[in-house]
Protein backbone atom coordinates (compact mmCIF):
# COMPACT_ATOMS: atom_id res chain seq x y z
CA UNK A 1 0.00 0.00 0.00
CA UNK A 2 1.31 3.40 -1.15
CA UNK A 3 0.29 6.15 1.56
CA UNK A 4 -0.85 9.57 -0.40
CA UNK A 5 0.95 11.84 0.47
CA UNK A 6 0.30 14.39 -2.24
CA UNK A 7 -1.05 17.70 -3.19
CA UNK A 8 -3.99 16.25 -4.96
CA UNK A 9 -5.21 13.60 -5.11
CA UNK A 10 -5.41 12.84 -1.60
CA UNK A 11 -6.27 9.90 0.85
CA UNK A 12 -9.63 9.18 0.10
CA UNK A 13 -11.60 7.90 3.85
CA UNK A 14 -13.28 4.54 4.15
CA UNK A 15 -16.54 5.90 4.86
CA UNK A 16 -16.50 7.96 1.07
CA UNK A 17 -15.24 4.86 -0.99
CA UNK A 18 -18.27 3.11 0.82
CA UNK A 19 -20.98 5.40 -0.44
CA UNK A 20 -19.10 5.16 -3.67
CA UNK A 21 -20.32 1.18 -4.14
CA UNK A 22 -23.99 2.09 -3.25
CA UNK A 23 -27.09 0.91 -4.82
CA UNK A 24 -27.76 3.63 -7.12
CA UNK A 25 -31.28 5.01 -8.95
CA UNK A 26 -31.72 6.37 -12.85
CA UNK A 27 -30.23 10.18 -11.49
CA UNK A 28 -31.95 11.53 -14.90
CA UNK A 29 -35.73 10.62 -13.63
CA UNK A 30 -35.84 10.09 -9.84
CA UNK A 31 -36.48 12.95 -8.04
CA UNK A 32 -35.08 11.82 -4.46
CA UNK A 33 -31.80 12.81 -7.13
CA UNK A 34 -32.18 15.83 -7.71
CA UNK A 35 -33.01 16.44 -3.75
CA UNK A 36 -29.97 15.11 -2.82
CA UNK A 37 -27.99 16.52 -5.85
CA UNK A 38 -29.76 20.30 -4.41
CA UNK A 39 -29.03 19.59 -0.71
CA UNK A 40 -25.46 19.23 -1.52
CA UNK A 41 -25.01 21.70 -3.58
CA UNK A 42 -26.93 24.21 -0.92
CA UNK A 43 -24.28 22.67 1.80
CA UNK A 44 -21.30 23.25 -0.07
CA UNK A 45 -22.32 27.05 -0.64
CA UNK A 46 -23.73 27.23 3.24
CA UNK A 47 -19.75 26.46 4.18
CA UNK A 48 -18.50 28.88 1.49
CA UNK A 49 -20.86 31.51 3.14
CA UNK A 50 -22.81 32.44 -0.13
CA UNK A 51 -26.10 32.43 -1.65
CA UNK A 52 -25.29 32.09 -4.81
CA UNK A 53 -25.76 29.28 -7.02
CA UNK A 54 -23.78 26.10 -6.77
CA UNK A 55 -23.04 23.38 -9.29
CA UNK A 56 -21.87 20.40 -9.25
CA UNK A 57 -20.39 19.29 -12.58
CA UNK A 58 -19.09 16.27 -13.95
CA UNK A 59 -15.52 16.62 -14.86
CA UNK A 60 -12.00 17.46 -12.88
CA UNK A 61 -11.00 20.73 -11.67
CA UNK A 62 -10.11 21.73 -14.91
CA UNK A 63 -13.29 21.85 -16.54
CA UNK A 64 -14.72 24.14 -13.74
CA UNK A 65 -12.29 26.13 -14.66
CA UNK A 66 -12.59 25.77 -18.17
CA UNK A 67 -16.51 26.09 -18.23
CA UNK A 68 -16.17 29.77 -16.08
CA UNK A 69 -14.00 30.80 -19.13
CA UNK A 70 -16.01 28.95 -21.51
CA UNK A 71 -19.50 30.40 -20.63
CA UNK A 72 -18.22 34.08 -19.57
CA UNK A 73 -15.98 34.84 -22.60
CA UNK A 74 -17.21 36.47 -25.80
CA UNK A 75 -14.96 37.07 -28.72
CA UNK A 76 -13.03 40.29 -28.53
CA UNK A 77 -13.21 40.05 -24.76
CA UNK A 78 -10.50 41.90 -22.79
CA UNK A 79 -9.62 39.73 -19.78
CA UNK A 80 -6.84 39.97 -16.33
CA UNK A 81 -5.49 37.49 -15.89
CA UNK A 82 -3.70 37.39 -12.56
CA UNK A 83 -0.06 35.57 -13.14
CA UNK A 84 1.60 34.84 -9.84
CA UNK A 85 2.13 30.86 -10.70
CA UNK A 86 1.81 28.60 -13.19
CA UNK A 87 -2.24 27.81 -13.04
CA UNK A 88 -2.49 31.86 -12.90
CA UNK A 89 -0.90 32.06 -15.99
CA UNK A 90 -2.89 28.50 -17.30
CA UNK A 91 -6.21 30.38 -17.09
CA UNK A 92 -5.19 32.59 -20.11
CA UNK A 93 -5.17 29.76 -22.38
CA UNK A 94 -8.86 29.23 -21.30
CA UNK A 95 -9.91 32.85 -22.20
CA UNK A 96 -7.88 32.37 -25.85
CA UNK A 97 -9.43 29.01 -26.24
CA UNK A 98 -12.56 31.04 -26.69
CA UNK A 99 -11.93 33.92 -27.92
CA UNK A 100 -11.13 36.12 -25.41
CA UNK A 101 -8.32 38.42 -25.12
CA UNK A 102 -6.30 37.70 -22.08
CA UNK A 103 -4.18 40.68 -20.34
CA UNK A 104 -1.42 39.31 -18.21
CA UNK A 105 -0.50 40.98 -15.04
CA UNK A 106 2.65 39.26 -13.51
CA UNK A 107 3.98 39.09 -10.25
CA UNK A 108 6.92 37.48 -8.75
CA UNK A 109 6.09 33.61 -8.39
CA UNK A 110 7.67 33.77 -4.97
CA UNK A 111 5.28 35.94 -3.23
CA UNK A 112 1.46 35.96 -2.79
CA UNK A 113 0.23 39.28 -5.71
CA UNK A 114 0.98 42.53 -4.34
CA UNK A 115 -2.53 43.93 -3.05
CA UNK A 116 -1.12 47.75 -3.15
CA UNK A 117 0.62 47.30 -6.66
CA UNK A 118 -2.12 45.37 -7.93
CA UNK A 119 -4.05 48.33 -6.53
CA UNK A 120 -2.23 51.13 -8.23
CA UNK A 121 -2.25 49.28 -11.89
CA UNK A 122 -5.97 48.82 -11.90
CA UNK A 123 -6.22 53.06 -11.28
CA UNK A 124 -5.06 53.03 -14.71
CA UNK A 125 -5.93 49.71 -16.33
CA UNK A 126 -9.69 48.73 -15.39
CA UNK A 127 -11.36 48.09 -19.05
CA UNK A 128 -11.44 44.44 -18.22
CA UNK A 129 -15.15 41.92 -18.43
CA UNK A 130 -13.72 39.69 -15.65
CA UNK A 131 -10.57 38.67 -13.91
CA UNK A 132 -9.53 35.31 -13.08
CA UNK A 133 -6.64 34.54 -10.06
CA UNK A 134 -5.80 31.24 -8.50
CA UNK A 135 -6.28 31.35 -4.12
CA UNK A 136 -3.76 28.43 -3.62
CA UNK A 137 -1.28 28.33 -6.50
CA UNK A 138 -0.33 24.59 -6.09
CA UNK A 139 2.17 23.91 -7.74
CA UNK A 140 4.69 26.64 -5.75
CA UNK A 141 2.58 26.59 -2.72
CA UNK A 142 1.47 30.31 -2.92
CA UNK A 143 -1.61 31.48 -1.42
CA UNK A 144 -3.51 34.53 -2.60
CA UNK A 145 -5.53 36.94 -0.68
CA UNK A 146 -8.68 36.75 -2.31
CA UNK A 147 -10.27 38.74 0.13
CA UNK A 148 -8.58 41.76 -0.84
CA UNK A 149 -8.32 41.33 -4.63
CA UNK A 150 -11.87 40.21 -5.56
CA UNK A 151 -13.50 43.50 -3.15
CA UNK A 152 -11.28 45.64 -5.59
CA UNK A 153 -11.80 44.11 -8.99
CA UNK A 154 -15.23 43.85 -8.02
CA UNK A 155 -15.34 47.84 -7.22
CA UNK A 156 -13.91 48.32 -10.95
CA UNK A 157 -17.15 46.47 -12.23
CA UNK A 158 -14.55 43.41 -12.79
CA UNK A 159 -16.40 40.00 -12.52
CA UNK A 160 -13.74 37.55 -10.78
CA UNK A 161 -13.28 33.48 -11.31
CA UNK A 162 -11.06 32.35 -8.18
CA UNK A 163 -9.38 28.62 -8.78
CA UNK A 164 -9.59 27.22 -5.46
CA UNK A 165 -9.53 23.97 -6.23
CA UNK A 166 -6.53 23.24 -3.83
CA UNK A 167 -7.27 25.42 -0.91
CA UNK A 168 -11.43 24.91 -0.07
CA UNK A 169 -11.94 23.87 3.14
CA UNK A 170 -8.19 24.27 4.02
CA UNK A 171 -8.13 27.88 3.90
CA UNK A 172 -11.45 29.67 4.75
CA UNK A 173 -13.53 31.80 2.44
CA UNK A 174 -15.92 33.94 2.51
CA UNK A 175 -17.58 33.84 -1.16
CA UNK A 176 -19.98 36.76 -0.09
CA UNK A 177 -18.28 38.87 1.96
CA UNK A 178 -15.75 38.46 -0.56
CA UNK A 179 -17.65 39.18 -3.69
CA UNK A 180 -16.34 36.54 -5.90
CA UNK A 181 -18.47 35.82 -8.73
CA UNK A 182 -17.51 32.17 -9.48
CA UNK A 183 -15.48 30.07 -7.10
CA UNK A 184 -13.99 26.65 -8.57
CA UNK A 185 -13.61 23.68 -6.38
CA UNK A 186 -12.89 19.94 -7.07
CA UNK A 187 -13.55 16.81 -5.30
CA UNK A 188 -9.71 15.57 -4.90
CA UNK A 189 -8.09 18.13 -3.29
CA UNK A 190 -8.73 18.74 0.73
CA UNK A 191 -12.38 17.33 0.20
CA UNK A 192 -10.86 14.03 -0.59
CA UNK A 193 -12.79 12.54 -2.28
CA UNK A 194 -11.57 10.25 -5.55
CA UNK A 195 -10.68 12.75 -8.72
CA UNK A 196 -14.00 13.85 -11.11
CA UNK A 197 -15.97 16.49 -9.95
CA UNK A 198 -16.13 20.14 -10.18
CA UNK A 199 -18.10 22.26 -8.69
CA UNK A 200 -19.01 26.36 -8.93
CA UNK A 201 -20.56 29.15 -7.18
CA UNK A 202 -21.82 31.84 -9.49
CA UNK A 203 -23.06 34.88 -8.52
CA UNK A 204 -26.72 36.06 -9.97
CA UNK A 205 -24.95 38.86 -12.37
CA UNK A 206 -22.73 37.30 -14.06
CA UNK A 207 -25.36 34.28 -14.58
CA UNK A 208 -27.36 37.09 -16.11
CA UNK A 209 -24.22 38.45 -18.18
CA UNK A 210 -24.21 34.63 -19.38
CA UNK A 211 -28.02 34.83 -20.23
CA UNK A 212 -27.24 38.22 -22.25
CA UNK A 213 -24.28 37.36 -24.10
CA UNK A 214 -24.81 38.23 -27.82
CA UNK A 215 -23.14 35.21 -29.01
CA UNK A 216 -23.88 31.67 -27.88
CA UNK A 217 -21.49 30.04 -25.45
CA UNK A 218 -19.17 27.98 -27.89
CA UNK A 219 -19.46 24.85 -25.42
CA UNK A 220 -22.02 22.47 -24.52
CA UNK A 221 -19.98 20.54 -21.46
CA UNK A 222 -18.67 23.17 -20.31
CA UNK A 223 -21.73 25.62 -20.66
CA UNK A 224 -22.97 26.86 -16.79
CA UNK A 225 -26.01 28.05 -17.91
CA UNK A 226 -26.98 24.59 -19.43
CA UNK A 227 -27.25 23.96 -15.22
CA UNK A 228 -29.21 27.07 -14.26
CA UNK A 229 -32.76 25.67 -14.40
CA UNK A 230 -31.93 21.63 -13.58
CA UNK A 231 -34.06 22.09 -10.46
CA UNK A 232 -37.37 23.80 -11.61
CA UNK A 233 -37.15 21.43 -14.44
CA UNK A 234 -36.00 18.30 -13.14
CA UNK A 235 -33.40 18.10 -16.01
CA UNK A 236 -29.84 17.66 -16.59
CA UNK A 237 -27.89 18.72 -19.40
CA UNK A 238 -26.40 14.81 -19.00
CA UNK A 239 -26.43 12.12 -16.47
CA UNK A 240 -24.86 12.68 -13.77
CA UNK A 241 -22.42 10.42 -12.03
CA UNK A 242 -24.31 9.79 -9.29
CA UNK A 243 -22.02 7.51 -7.72
CA UNK A 244 -19.21 10.09 -7.40
CA UNK A 245 -21.68 12.63 -6.10
CA UNK A 246 -22.52 9.78 -3.26
CA UNK A 247 -19.51 10.27 -2.37
CA UNK A 248 -18.90 13.67 -2.12
CA UNK A 249 -21.91 13.92 -0.26
CA UNK A 250 -20.28 11.64 2.47
CA UNK A 251 -16.88 13.37 2.08
CA UNK A 252 -18.80 16.70 2.70
CA UNK A 253 -20.05 15.31 5.70
CA UNK A 254 -16.84 14.79 6.73
CA UNK A 255 -15.43 18.09 6.87
CA UNK A 256 -18.94 19.32 8.30
CA UNK A 257 -18.55 17.49 10.88
CA UNK A 258 -15.12 18.19 11.36
CA UNK A 259 -14.92 21.47 13.75
CA UNK A 260 -10.87 22.36 13.55
CA UNK A 261 -10.47 22.00 10.22
CA UNK A 262 -8.69 25.62 9.28
CA UNK A 263 -6.94 25.14 12.90
CA UNK A 264 -5.99 22.00 12.04
CA UNK A 265 -4.43 23.02 8.36
CA UNK A 266 -2.59 25.96 9.58
CA UNK A 267 -0.85 24.48 12.85
CA UNK A 268 0.68 21.32 10.07
CA UNK A 269 1.36 23.71 7.63
CA UNK A 270 3.20 26.10 10.27
CA UNK A 271 5.28 23.21 11.70
CA UNK A 272 6.38 21.64 8.72
CA UNK A 273 7.25 24.62 7.20
CA UNK A 274 9.39 24.99 10.71
CA UNK A 275 11.00 21.76 10.25
CA UNK A 276 12.42 22.29 6.68
CA UNK A 277 13.91 25.65 7.78
CA UNK A 278 15.62 23.70 10.77
CA UNK A 279 17.05 20.58 8.58
CA UNK A 280 18.93 23.35 6.47
CA UNK A 281 16.54 22.89 3.07
CA UNK A 282 15.00 25.78 1.44
CA UNK A 283 11.23 26.36 0.75
CA UNK A 284 10.51 27.98 -3.09
CA UNK A 285 7.93 30.65 -1.88
CA UNK A 286 9.28 33.94 0.77
CA UNK A 287 5.87 34.58 1.50
CA UNK A 288 2.20 33.51 1.52
CA UNK A 289 2.15 30.09 2.71
CA UNK A 290 -0.84 28.46 1.52
CA UNK A 291 -1.79 25.98 4.67
CA UNK A 292 -2.16 22.66 2.28
CA UNK A 293 0.92 22.55 0.46
CA UNK A 294 4.91 22.74 1.17
CA UNK A 295 7.08 23.44 -1.57
CA UNK A 296 10.75 22.27 -0.61
CA UNK A 297 13.72 23.13 -3.24
CA UNK A 298 15.70 20.34 -4.23
CA UNK A 299 18.78 20.92 -3.73
CA UNK A 300 21.34 21.59 -6.98
CA UNK A 301 23.68 18.36 -6.02
CA UNK A 302 20.32 16.38 -6.13
CA UNK A 303 17.64 14.85 -8.34
CA UNK A 304 14.54 15.50 -7.91
CA UNK A 305 13.66 11.64 -9.29
CA UNK A 306 15.66 10.28 -7.02
CA UNK A 307 13.99 11.91 -4.05
CA UNK A 308 10.67 10.72 -4.97
CA UNK A 309 11.91 7.17 -6.33
CA UNK A 310 13.37 6.35 -2.92
CA UNK A 311 10.50 7.71 -1.02
CA UNK A 312 8.04 5.44 -3.00
CA UNK A 313 9.85 2.33 -3.10
CA UNK A 314 11.56 2.77 0.35
CA UNK A 315 9.09 3.79 2.15
CA UNK A 316 5.73 3.21 0.30
CA UNK A 317 5.14 7.24 0.72
CA UNK A 318 4.28 9.19 -2.10
CA UNK A 319 4.82 12.87 -2.48
CA UNK A 320 5.09 15.24 -5.43
CA UNK A 321 7.32 16.87 -7.95
CA UNK A 322 7.36 20.06 -9.76
CA UNK A 323 5.79 20.27 -13.75
CA UNK A 324 6.16 23.24 -16.17
CA UNK A 325 8.89 26.29 -15.06
CA UNK A 326 9.63 24.14 -11.78
CA UNK A 327 9.92 20.41 -13.23
CA UNK A 328 12.92 18.73 -11.17
CA UNK A 329 13.30 21.72 -8.95
CA UNK A 330 11.03 21.09 -6.21
CA UNK A 331 9.25 18.42 -4.07
CA UNK A 332 5.57 18.63 -2.81
CA UNK A 333 4.06 17.66 0.27
CA UNK A 334 0.01 17.49 0.27
CA UNK A 335 -0.77 18.08 3.78
CA UNK A 336 -4.35 18.83 3.06
CA UNK A 337 -7.77 16.67 3.88
CA UNK A 338 -7.23 13.80 4.96
CA UNK A 339 -3.59 13.95 4.50
CA UNK A 340 -3.64 16.51 6.63
CA UNK A 341 -3.26 14.72 10.55
CA UNK A 342 0.02 14.50 12.55
CA UNK A 343 1.31 11.00 11.98
CA UNK A 344 1.06 10.69 8.36
CA UNK A 345 3.08 13.77 8.20
CA UNK A 346 5.28 13.34 10.91
CA UNK A 347 6.02 9.45 8.60
CA UNK A 348 6.50 11.58 5.47
CA UNK A 349 8.97 13.82 7.05
CA UNK A 350 10.79 10.78 8.85
CA UNK A 351 10.99 9.15 5.43
CA UNK A 352 11.92 12.47 3.84
CA UNK A 353 14.86 12.92 6.03
CA UNK A 354 16.36 9.11 5.93
CA UNK A 355 15.80 9.64 2.07
CA UNK A 356 18.31 12.28 2.12
CA UNK A 357 20.78 10.50 4.34
CA UNK A 358 20.72 7.61 1.49
CA UNK A 359 21.74 9.72 -1.20
CA UNK A 360 24.50 11.26 0.93
CA UNK A 361 22.72 14.63 1.96
CA UNK A 362 22.38 14.37 5.61
CA UNK A 363 20.10 17.14 6.77
CA UNK A 364 21.39 19.28 9.75
CA UNK A 365 18.03 18.08 12.02
CA UNK A 366 15.88 15.51 11.67
CA UNK A 367 12.53 16.68 9.55
CA UNK A 368 9.95 14.67 12.11
CA UNK A 369 11.98 15.78 15.29
CA UNK A 370 11.70 19.50 14.50
CA UNK A 371 7.71 18.97 13.39
CA UNK A 372 7.23 17.80 16.63
CA UNK A 373 9.26 19.74 18.79
CA UNK A 374 7.24 22.51 16.47
CA UNK A 375 3.68 21.29 17.24
CA UNK A 376 4.95 20.97 21.24
CA UNK A 377 5.44 24.91 21.19
CA UNK A 378 2.62 25.96 18.48
CA UNK A 379 0.54 28.42 19.50
CA UNK A 380 -3.17 28.37 18.48
CA UNK A 381 -4.30 31.54 18.11
CA UNK A 382 -7.16 30.65 15.77
CA UNK A 383 -11.27 30.38 15.39
CA UNK A 384 -12.94 28.17 12.82
CA UNK A 385 -15.01 29.92 10.20
CA UNK A 386 -16.82 26.55 9.20
C1 LIG B 1 -5.40 20.33 -8.74
C2 LIG B 1 -5.67 21.66 -9.23
C3 LIG B 1 -6.47 21.87 -10.36
C4 LIG B 1 -6.98 20.72 -11.14
O1 LIG B 1 -5.97 20.39 -12.01
P1 LIG B 1 -5.21 19.03 -12.27
O2 LIG B 1 -3.90 19.44 -12.80
O3 LIG B 1 -6.01 18.29 -13.26
O4 LIG B 1 -5.12 18.28 -10.97
C5 LIG B 1 -6.73 23.16 -10.73
N1 LIG B 1 -6.24 24.21 -10.04
C6 LIG B 1 -5.47 24.05 -8.96
C7 LIG B 1 -4.94 25.26 -8.25
C8 LIG B 1 -5.15 22.77 -8.52
O5 LIG B 1 -4.38 22.60 -7.43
Amino acid sequence: MIKLMTPGPTQVRENVRLSRSMETTNPDLDVDFYNDYHALCKQIGDMLHTKNLVYIMSGEGILGLEASCASITEPGDKVLVLDNGIFGKGFGDFVSIYGGIPVYYSDSYEHEINVERLASFLESHHDFKYATLVHCDTPSGVLNEIDKICPLLHNYGIMTVVDAVSSMFGEPIDVDKSKIDILCGASQKVISAPPGLTFLTVSKSTLHCMENRTTPIASFYANILNFKDYYKKKWFPYTMPISDIYGLQTAIENIKKDKKIYQRHKKIASCVRNAVISSGLELYIKSGYSSTVTVIKVPDVLNCCDILTILKEKYHILIAGGFDILENKVIRIGHMGENCNIDDVAETLDALSRTFELLHYPLEKNLKTSFITSLESYEESYVDTL
